[in-house]
């Protein structure tokens, strides 16, 4: 099997006369000869067309057709059915969509209850043939899954008609391929290796592991921790995935501990601190999600499958906390290939289309440890970008992700992948990059490394001063509220967006150490380091944000005076010391 940029060619010897290589390959729709055949393929990956072959020189029977996994016998609807009998119809058999017949019992169509749901209401008695989709993409039933995956994760369809000489056959769905893609991990073995765990991490995986045995569960470290292990960095976050009831190992887990646990039953998981280690358990679960975005619905499953549904091979690995094999990586998607290779990979060509906030997740995990999308995730990455799924995610779940990446320390690479894959231009109405804008973004990034270094006890979100920058040009108060944005944050936008043009002009003026103090006073410090973005004002306000704002007068000077007078006598004395002591460069 080789694979060469977006092909796969698998080719076949066999001793002549003793094994048919040709009757192997044919299940791939290979030919030539009993002793030397091969076939070229698309749209698959050549470790899945390992897994399958191996099946089928065992003797199975994988799934590689369409006719193997479509929906049979077909359901259709009529294209003279009114919107009414439709909507009734496919809710009758839970369906979100269906191809419509002509009186002839042609394919002409396919419609979406979602469509029709929005017309219902106006247009009860039109018929099906007026909302339906004329342009839609057909498959045979000989054609492969994996053109099935191509065609719904290129053009966001999520049924597509299944046609042979002209007539409807079968119906494929993503809920079908999703199916059929878990069944085809199935012979897949996890590479093992022992792993040497952080000596904390290590201490509270072995009260995990005796919780575990007293209950005859199995445990394991999973996702993001087994990550940052393998890179060697430091751990916060602990998850634990449960075989059996993650609730009760949570619960026995606080109880050795002597600490509060927090159980979410409808998630099947339950949160903990012990000193400063955040910790998680979870029971393995399957995720589905019913549309691209939507909150998934959980089932419980096998360890393979819980990290199955997971988004990066780097983030689906788990480590064993059983007493049989502690410490052992269990890796069944190549993640420690892809760490050591700097990969961001999904592990299967719907990922995007099944949660397209993996797009943006993606793109914090490329920034955060400079890795790059693989080949093939980058290609549906952009795939699922020019379908606009990040407008049609849930708006919640997408603004969460993004808080995320602006806490991010790389935010400034994350921001420039935004940019890379107009990310952004989909989440905020209005918003356009310029080389202006992303120059700015750079001088802030100076500006907040001297603050980091000469304030540094003072805590402060940066990740919000570079969102007030990218909002400067768009109506960005709505766009802050639906991100939770703090308030300080939503005042310095305001703030800046109606002052900043008349302070940096009369900063540029300031002449006297006086006049910058008299400019910037009554301003905060988060506007302070907006406005030194601006290089040549940064000597000013610096002056002012380490000296002047601070000068202290000698008040017993001002005996007599008291309340206002007091006031005004003394930031005239101010003033007055700061001309004398400091000169403007
Ligand atoms: P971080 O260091 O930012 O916390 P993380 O990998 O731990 O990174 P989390 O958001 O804490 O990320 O999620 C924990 C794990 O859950 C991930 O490692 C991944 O396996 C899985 N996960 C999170 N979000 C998704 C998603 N949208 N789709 C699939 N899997 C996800
Ligand atoms: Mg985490």
């Amino acid at each position: 099997i080789v694979s060469v940029s977006s092909k796969t060619y698998l080719f076949g010897r066999g001793l002549k006369g003793r094994f048919d290589t040709s009757k192997i390959l044919e299940a791939f729709g290979g030919g030539g000869h009993s002793f030397a055949s091969a076939v070229k393929l698309e749209n698959v990956s050549a470790e899945r067309l390992k897994t399958l072959l191996v099946q089928i020189l065992k003797g199975e029977d994988p799934a590689i057709r369409v006719k193997d996994v479509m929906n049979y016998p077909p359901f259709a609807l009529r294209e003279d059915m009114t919107v009414e009998e439709a909507l009734i119809s496919l809710a009758e058999r839970n369906f979100a969509g269906a191809p419509v017949l002509d009186q002839e019992g042609r394919l002409v169509g396919v419609v979406y209850k979602k469509v029709l749901l929005k017309v219902a209401k106006l247009f009860p008695s039109k018929q099906v043939k007026d909302f339906m989709r004329t342009q839609f993409h057909t498959l045979s039933p000989e054609d492969f899954v994996w053109d099935a995956e191509a065609i719904l994760s290129t053009y966001g369809e999520k049924l597509i008609p299944v046609v042979e000489d002209q007539k409807l056959v079968g119906v494929i769905t993503r809920l079908d391929l999703m199916q059929t893609l878990i069944k085809q991990t199935e012979p897949l073995k996890p590479s093992h290796r022992k792993v040497q765990l952080p000596k904390e991490v290590e201490e509270l995986s072995r009260v995990v592991e005796k919780i575990c045995q007293e209950l005859g569960f199995k445990g394991y470290l999973v996702g993001g921790v087994v990550r940052d292990i393998l890179m060697g960095r430091r751990i916060w976050d602990l998850d634990f995935v449960v075989e059996g009831d993650g609730l009760k190992v949570a619960e026995r887990f606080a109880q050795h501990y002597g600490v509060n646990v927090h159980p979410f039953p409808e998630f099947g998981t339950a949160h903990l601190k012990v000193g400063d280690f955040k910790i998680e358990f979870a029971t393995t679960r399957r995720e589905t999600y019913p549309y691209p975005g939507a909150y998934p619905v959980v089932e419980p499953a096998s360890l393979k499958e819980d990290l199955f549904r997971r988004d990066f091979t780097i983030n689906a690995m788990a480590i064993s906390v059983m007493e049989e094999d502690f410490g052992t990586l269990i890796d069944y998607f190549g993640g420690l290939r892809d760490l050591k290779d700097k990969l961001i990979r999904i592990l299967h060509p719907l990922s995007f289309v099944e949660d397209p906030v993996r797009i943006l997740r993606a793109l914090r995990f490329a920034g955060r440890f400079d890795f790059k999308p693989s080949k093939n995730t980058e290609k549906a990455m952009l795939n699922a970008l020019s379908m606009h799924l990040l407008k049609h995610a849930s708006r919640g779940r997408l603004l969460k992700e993004l808080t995320l990446a602006f806490r991010e320390e790389k935010l400034l690479d994350i921001l420039k992948l935004y940019r890379q894959y107009k990310v952004l231009e989909e989440l905020i109405d209005g918003f356009q990059w310029s080389q202006d804008l992303e120059l700015k973004l750079e001088k802030l990034k100076e500006v907040l490394s001297w603050h980091k270094i000469e304030f540094p006890d003072k805590k402060l979100e940066y990740g919000w001063l570079y969102l007030v920058i990218l909002l400067e040009k768009v109506r960005g108060e709505e766009f802050l509220r639906d991100m939770s944005a703090p308030a300080w944050v939503r005042e310095l936008y305001h703030t800046y967006k109606e002052q900043a043009k008349e302070v940096i002009r009369k900063l540029h003026q300031a002449k006297k150490p006086s006049e910058a103090y008299l400019t910037l006073k009554g301003f905060n410090e988060p506007f302070y380091l907006l406005l030194a973005i601006e290089e040549s004002l940064r000597p000013k306000i610096v002056l002012h944000m380490e000296k002047l704002s601070k000068l202290k007068v000698d008040v017993s000077k001002f005996a007599g005076l008291k309340g206002k007078e007091l006031g005004r006598a003394i930031e005239n004395e101010k003033l007055r010391l700061m001309d004398e002591t400091f000169t403007l460069t």
